[in-house]
C-alpha cells in the first residue's frame, strides 16, 4: 500500500497539449481528506535551465488535477480544500518558466493554484512523493516551454471554467425564481465584495489583501442595512471563496436587486506616487471611461476571472464591452446608478478622504446589469501604508459600512418619495 502511495503518478507527457492529469493518490484515502483539513506548508520552484519544477508539501495525499490554459498562458492545478499556510511573499517571484503563482479557495470544497508561465509550456510530470520521515507529500509538476503550435489552445478551458455550485450561503438561488420587481416586501440590497479566494485582488504595501478589506467592509455594511429592518440583504460571498464575474451577475439577476454595491480597493505599483494618492472613488458603468485612470481601473478589475484561471483573454475583448452598451439604453437604470453615485460619493466624503475626482465612470464587467441600479466603490489605495493601515481597522470599516448605508437610506427614501 505504501509503495503505491510512494510513486502513483510520474508519466512523461512532453507533446501533448490537451493534458489534463488525475494524481489520484490512495484511493481509499478520499474519503478521509474531509475529515481533516489538508494543509499546504511549503512551496517552491526550481529550475535547472531545462525545466522548471513547481513543488507544493502537503500534509497527506490527495487528488488533484493539473491542466495548461492559453490567453495567457497558465497551469493550473485543481485541488480538494486546504489551508495554504504559505510564506506571504511566495508566488510574487518567478523562476523559469513560471513569472509567478497564486493560491487559494476556488470554491466552497476545492483550492486551486494558477501558475502564470512565460509562454506556452508543457507538463513532463506530475505527481507526488512521500517526505522522508514524514507523513507529509511532495506534489511536484515539472515544466517545460514548447512553441505554440505545439501547445495548441484553451487546452483545459471547460474544466477550469466549471465553478462548482455550493458557494457561500447567500448564493443558493432566490426561495422563488420567478419573483418579480414589485412584489418585493423590502427592497433588494446585493453587497459584493470583490474577488476572494484564488483572486487576492490588489495587495498593498504591507501585503494586506484588497479580498479581505472589502469583505470586512460587507460584512458591517450588511449589519448596517439590516439594523434599519428596511432592506433584504445579500452577498455574493460571505468568506474568502472565489466568485466569478458572471456569478455576480446572475447572482444579482436571480436576486431581482434593487441596488447592487460592489466594493474594491485599489494599490499602484509606482513606488514614487504610492504615499501620495489616497482616497475613495464611485464608479457607475459607462462604454467610454471617463478618463485614462477609470479605464486602466475597469480593466483591471475585469481581469479577476482570468487570474482566477476562468476564461481567457480572448473571449473578454470587445464583445463584451460592446453588450455593455447595449444594456446601457436601458437608461433608467442608468439614471438611478447615477443617482445613487451622486449621494453616496457625497456620504462617503463626509465620513473618509475622497479622491480628487470622486466620481469616475468606465466599462465594469460586473456593473453590466440592465435591471439593476449599480455602483463600484474603490474605497482606497493600499499602496499607501498609512490607509492601507487605516482601512483594516474595525473603525474605519464601520465608519464607510454607516456611510454606504446612510446613503443607500437617502436613495431609497428619495425614489420612494418620486413615486407617483
Ligand atoms: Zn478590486
Amino acid at each position: 500500500m505504501t509503495g503505491v502511495l510512494e510513486h502513483l503518478w510520474n508519466a512523461r507527457f512532453v507533446a501533448a497539449a490537451a493534458l489534463v492529469l488525475m494524481l489520484v493518490l490512495g484511493v481509499g484515502r478520499a474519503h478521509a481528506l474531509q475529515d481533516r483539513a489538508v494543509e499546504a506548508t511549503a512551496v517552491r520552484l526550481l529550475d535547472d535551465g531545462k525545466s522548471t519544477t513547481f513543488e507544493l508539501t502537503i500534509s497527506k495525499g490527495l487528488t488533484a488535477q493539473v491542466y495548461t490554459l492559453a490567453n495567457p498562458y497558465r497551469v493550473v492545478l485543481d485541488l480538494p480544500q486546504m489551508d495554504f499556510r504559505l510564506d506571504a511573499a511566495a508566488g510574487k517571484t518567478g523562476r523559469g518558466v513560471v513569472s509567478a503563482f497564486r493560491y487559494g479557495l476556488f470554491a466552497q470544497n476545492k483550492a486551486r493554484v494558477v501558475l502564470d508561465t512565460t509562454g506556452p509550456v508543457g507538463i513532463v510530470s506530475a505527481g507526488m512523493t512521500r517526505v522522508p520521515g514524514s507523513k507529509a507529500m511532495r506534489l511536484a509538476v515539472v515544466l517545460v516551454p514548447m512553441d505554440a503550435a505545439a501547445f495548441g489552445a484553451g487546452t483545459g478551458a471547460l474544466l477550469a471554467a466549471a465553478e462548482p455550485a455550493d458557494l457561500g450561503s447567500d448564493l443558493a438561488p432566490p426561495e422563488s425564481a420567478d419573483r418579480k420587481h414589485k412584489d418585493h416586501a423590502k427592497p433588494v440590497i446585493v453587497i459584493d465584495p470583490g474577488h476572494g479566494g484564488i483572486d487576492p485582488g490588489a495587495l498593498g504595501a504591507n501585503n494586506v489583501a484588497e479580498k479581505s478589506v472589502v469583505l470586512a467592509v460587507a460584512l458591517q455594511l450588511k449589519a448596517a442595512l439590516l439594523k434599519t429592518r428596511r432592506y433584504d440583504v445579500k452577498m455574493t460571498r460571505t468568506d474568502d471563496v472565489f466568485v466569478s464575474l458572471e456569478r455576480r451577475l446572475k447572482f444579482s439577476g436571480e436576486n431581482d436587486a434593487d441596488l447592487f454595491i460592489s466594493l474594491h480597493a485599489d494599490s499602484i505599483e509606482e513606488k514614487s506616487i504610492a504615499d501620495s494618492i489616497r482616497g475613495a472613488t464611485v464608479y457607475t458603468l459607462s462604454d467610454r471611461a471617463s478618463d485614462e485612470q477609470a479605464r486602466i481601473m475597469a480593466d483591471k478589475e475585469n481581469a479577476s476571472d482570468l487570474i482566477a484561471g476562468v476564461g481567457s483573454a480572448k473571449n473578454d475583448g470587445g464583445e463584451e464591452v460592446k453588450n455593455i452598451l447595449i444594456d446601457l439604453l436601458k437608461r433608467e437604470t442608468s439614471n438611478f446608478s447615477a443617482d445613487f453615485s451622486h449621494v453616496l460619493a457625497k456620504r462617503l466624503g463626509q465620513a473618509i478622504t475622497m479622491s480628487r475626482i470622486p466620481r469616475k465612470s468606465a466599462a465594469f464587467k460586473v456593473l453590466k446589469q440592465p435591471h439593476a441600479p449599480s455602483v463600484l466603490v474603490e474605497l482606497g489605495y493600499m499602496s499607501n501604508s498609512t490607509q492601507e493601515q487605516e482601512m483594516m481597522t474595525s473603525d474605519w470599516q464601520s465608519k464607510v459600512a454607516e456611510a454606504i448605508a446612510s446613503a443607500v437610506q437617502s436613495y431609497f427614501s428619495k425614489r420612494t418619495a418620486a413615486q407617483p
